[in-house]
């Protein structure tokens, strides 16, 4: 009998992608998949059967996908966490280091109330630089991270690591 495809065979691998030395993960072809995507985002919800949600943040830009994907299944409220200078309404801020240098994202100031469960959610958890910067603007408006959802995690760069280390709970589909 055939083996049936998992999420991670529709993910393909780009070489030196954006750059030489680089293996671009490529989630636009499980995105592309009909059965690929429902696969990926009914395994996401999975772990939060029954679990209290109030909203799903997603990280700019993969996160979005699957961030408003999720939202609309467990039928909440979707906020983006973008780049600087992206979102049109007053804004906090939050830098954080990348391989060089720094980045900045953002968050509207009015998108979270305080005390609301939050479920953070993006493609790929590499260093975890970008989710932990996500959790602190989410933190910073007063919401609770109730976990961090990723289709892959790259465990030997660390981010797991770092996000456990500030008390969350982290689910991803592969490595
Ligand atoms: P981190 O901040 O080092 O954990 O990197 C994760 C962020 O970079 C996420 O927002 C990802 O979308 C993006 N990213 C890093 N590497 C890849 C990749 O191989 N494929 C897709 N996205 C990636």
């Amino acid at each position: 009998m055939p083996k049936s495809r998992t999420v991670r065979d529709y993910i393909r691998t780009i070489v030196d992608f954006p750059h030489e030395g680089i293996m671009f993960r490529d989630v636009t072809t499980l995105f592309a998949d009909a059965r690929g995507f429902r696969m990926a985002i009914d395994q996401m919800l999975h772990p939060y059967a029954g679990m209290e949600i109030d909203k799903v943040v997603g990280l700019e830009a993969r996160g979005f996908i699957l961030g408003g994907a999720i939202a609309h299944q467990l039928s909440v409220g979707f906020v983006p966490i973008r780049k600087k200078g992206k979102l049109p309404g007053t804004t906090i801020s939050q830098d954080y280091k990348l391989e060089y240098g720094e980045a900045i994202v953002e968050i509207h100031d009015d998108a979270i109330a305080p005390g609301e469960r939050i479920l953070l959610v993006d493609d790929l958890l590499a260093t975890g630089g970008t989710a932990a910067a996500g959790i602190k603007l989410v933190e910073r408006l007063g919401g609770e991270i109730v976990s961090c959802a990723f289709v892959i995690d790259l465990p030997d760069l660390g981010g797991r690591r770092l996000l456990e280390g500030m008390g969350m709970d982290v689910h991803a589909l592969c490595a």
